[in-house]
This record gives C-alpha cells, structure tokens and sequence, in this order.
C-alpha cells in the first residue's frame, strides 16, 4: 500500500479537509505594467514595448524580449486602437474574480503595431458572428478602475 495515498472517503490513517478561505492581498503591478495602465488611464493609449534587435512589439509590455532576450523595457511605441480578432472563446461559467457577467466573449487582438495579441473582451457582436479577423477598435473606459480595465472592450470597428 502506498503510504502518501490520502483518500478523502478513507479517513484510517490520514484525511483530507476541504475549506474555503478568503484573504485580502495587494499585487504590485511593476514598473511597466504601471506604466502601461497609466497610459491607458489619462491618455487612452495602448502602450507596447519593441525590440531594438529583432523588431518586435509585445503588448501587455515585457521587460525582455522573449524572442532575443534583449532588455527591451525603454523602448515604449504607441500602438493602435484597431485592430484583428486573432482568436476567441465565449466565457459561460461564471466566476467571481471574472471582469463581467457570463456570457461574454473573450477576445485575442492583435493591435496595430504589435506582434502579440492583447487578451481582452469583445462587445457588440453577436456570438455567432464574432470571427478570426473581424476587425475591432478599443473603447476606454469613462471612469478609471486602474487596471487592465480602462480600456473597458472592444467592439467591432
Ligand atoms: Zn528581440
């Protein structure tokens, strides 16, 4: 019999205790990622940082290039606020740490200017018709959270 099996239904030698906890925390968002959601803040921007070495932009911001490893974390460029649906998934379990009610869909754009795409919601289409490449515009939020949720979605452009 193998000692380290700990069977929830079996409580002769050991158990197991299923709990819920709670716990208030904080989450330093770092230099760049403070950096880009004040961007998108006071000036509704969506900030990317570029590789000098192999020409690459990654939006959310990186402090290395993960293609080249270069530090990449000063070179900041403007990207667009159009652009491609690149992939996308309809959200319907619910979830207390999800940004919105269920169902909605969740989007991957690929902004102009940037070579990753950007995770985010997408707004004002149909399930049925959101689709790869359907082009999008982000739309800022009019009161700040200070978060990724300044720029509150995008919808169709
Ligand atoms: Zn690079």
């Amino acid at each position: 019999m193998n000692t380290m099996t700990c069977k929830k239904e079996d409580t002769t030698h050991c158990f197991v205790f299923e709990g819920k906890m709670a716990l208030p925390n904080q989450y330093f968002v770092g230099r760049l990622g403070s950096k880009f959601i004040i961007a998108l803040r006071d000036r509704k921007k969506v900030m990317g940082l570029k590789c000098p070495k192999c020409e690459k932009t990654f939006v959310p911001p990186r402090e290395y290039c993960h293609i080249c490893q270069t530090k990449i974390d000063e070179n900041w460029v403007e990207l667009g606020s159009e652009g491609e649906v690149v992939n996308y998934t309809i959200v319907r379990y619910p979830g207390r740490h999800l940004p919105k009610k269920v169902p909605y869909i969740l989007g991957q754009i690929k902004l102009e200017g940037a070579d990753t795409p950007l995770t985010h919601i997408v707004e004002g289409v149909d399930f049925k018709d959101v689709h790869v490449g359907m082009r999008v515009k982000a739309v800022f939020a009019e009161k700040t959270t200070h978060t990724l949720l300044d720029l509150d979605h995008f919808e169709p452009a």
